[in-house]
């Protein structure tokens, strides 16, 4: 772009680092969902908090917008550049900063993987639990407060982020939190970066909590007549205080995706997914409990994998559902849209929406961190056929509004991006004011992340 004078300042800045490339552009313009190619005008590989400081100031001195960027693998469309301006791909801030392994917690830069800290930390005993399925930035992770599989056991990014390094809008740095258990110290600044999307700051930084490898893990799988058979199961174990690590539901459509895209041979049955944390006795007695709960539900074939091979094997089955998804219709393309409602309108959630897909004959099987209440749906659409897609946006949109009519919220961990936005003030009310206040405080320009999570 010649004769663009922030171009030229972050060229000076960066050298080869800065990036117009189109194909370098537009893969940064792209989730990994169905949203649109909105690409940024140009691309800064940065190296160092004192580098973004940089790039931020360049940007706000010529009032153009800052798009973070860790991995690219959200869902709800963060990372279009809906107004150009520069994104920032943190992903090369690959250090690990600080390991305390008597205080269980690490200081990371934010372009390191979640699966990069766990290969780091696989001699000390430790690991870090969080595990959204990709292996996302732990910065991307804590900008869109991710969670997964294991929520049920260890939280969501916001349980685990003790503290943050972010550059504001104006290229200031600060800390936020710190390595103390806990704080009545002023207000949570933490808390409120985590599941910003980029619109309050780049975080360069991230103070997690670890935890001790448990001595045993097991796996187990089980199917059920029905669905219903299959949440009450989830609401029963949950109440009853076990403390599965894993709970997941994957319905009879997604069970027959995994089936031919792992071959596997599980009955084409709703079906749970555990595992289960502990001792050796403690894991094999959790399972047990469970496995009489789900019996009392039409539960059948309570299969157990105690050996890592057999676990990962099952694991990796459900953590590859969107890619069976995909291959269910060649040429398709996914749109995965999740809800979290309190466990008890659980079952009355996925069957109502199990119900109007079916009516509504879209493409779209269900899986979900049943533990938390949290669901999602992938539909799997043809690109070419707009009907489809309507449909899907119906589906969707009475989702979102039976999950809020239950004390829910239109997302449980895949955070607003532009695709939610419609949702917020339904789910928030007058709140949503407070929010775009507290944005305008940070960022009076509206330069950070520009059209995601609400209007300014
Ligand atoms: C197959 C698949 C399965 C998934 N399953 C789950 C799941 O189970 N649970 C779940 O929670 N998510 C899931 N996701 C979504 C995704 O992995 C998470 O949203 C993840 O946290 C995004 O991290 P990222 O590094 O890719 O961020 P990006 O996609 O690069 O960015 C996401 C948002 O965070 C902002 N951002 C990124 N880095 C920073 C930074 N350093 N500072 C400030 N803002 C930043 C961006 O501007 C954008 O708004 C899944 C995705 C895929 C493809």
């Amino acid at each position: 772009m010649p004769g663009d004078p922030l171009i030229d300042a972050l060229r000076a800045l960066l050298g080869d680092r800065l990036s117009t490339a189109r194909a370098v552009r537009e893969h940064h313009g792209k989730d990994s969902s169905f949203h649109a190619m909105e690409a940024p005008d140009a691309v800064a590989f940065a190296e160092s908090t004192e580098e973004v400081s940089a790039i931020v100031k360049l940007c706000a001195e010529h009032g153009r917008p800052v798009i973070p960027f860790g991995t690219g693998t959200s869902l709800e469309g963060q990372i279009q550049a809906t107004k150009g301006g520069i994104c920032i791909d943190v992903s090369a801030m690959q250090q690990i900063l600080e390991l305390n392994e008597s205080d269980l917690d690490c200081r990371v830069q934010a372009g390191v993987t979640r699966k990069a800290l766990n290969t780091h930390l696989r001699d000390t005993g430790l690991f870090f639990p969080i595990d959204p399925g990709a292996d996302a930035s732990l910065g991307g992770m804590a900008a869109t407060s991710a969670s997964g599989t294991n929520a049920v056991r260890y939280g969501t990014m916001r349980d685990n982020v003790m503290g943050l390094t972010v550059v504001l809008a104006d290229g200031r740095v600060i800390r936020t939190g710190g390595r103390a258990r806990k704080s009545s110290a002023g207000y949570d600044l933490t808390r409120l970066f985590v599941g910003s999307e980029g619109t309050l700051g780049v975080i360069t930084e991230v103070q997690l909590r670890l935890y001790g490898i448990p001595e045993a893990m097991t796996a187990a799988v089980c199917s059920f007549e029905s669905l219903s058979g299959a949440v009450d199961t989830v609401i029963l174990t949950i109440q009853s205080g076990i403390p599965v690590a894993r709970i997941e539901l994957l319905d009879e459509h997604q069970i027959d995706a995994v089936n031919r895209y792992a071959k596997l041979d599980l009955p084409v049955k709703p079906t749970l997914f555990f595992e289960f944390h502990g001792t050796e006795s403690w894991a094999r007695e959790q399972a047990e409990m469970v496995g009489e709960i789900a019996e009392g539900y039409g539960g059948s074939n309570f299969e157990w994998a105690t050996k890592q091979e057999d676990r990962n094997r099952l694991w990796q089955a459900r953590h590859n559902a969107w890619y069976a998804n995909l291959a269910l219709k060649p040429g398709a393309m996914g749109w995965a849209t999740d809800v979290c409602v309190p466990i008890s309108r659980l079952a009355e959630c996925i069957l109502e929406t199990r119900k109007d897909i079916d009516e509504s004959g879209v493409l779209a099987p269900i899986v979900g961190h049943v533990g938390d209440g949290n669901f999602h749906l992938t539909f799997v659409l043809d690109p070419n056929d707009p009907d489809d897609m309507k449909k899907a946006e119906g589906v969707n949109e009475r989702m979102v509004m039976r999950a809020l009519a239950m004390g829910g919220t239109c997302t449980g961990e895949h955070g607003v991006g532009s695709s939610k936005m419609k949702f917020l003030q339904a789910e928030h009310g007058e709140s949503v004011s407070v929010m775009r206040q507290v944005k305008l405080a940070l960022d009076p320009q509206n330069l950070m992340n520009p059209g995601k999570i609400l209007t300014v």
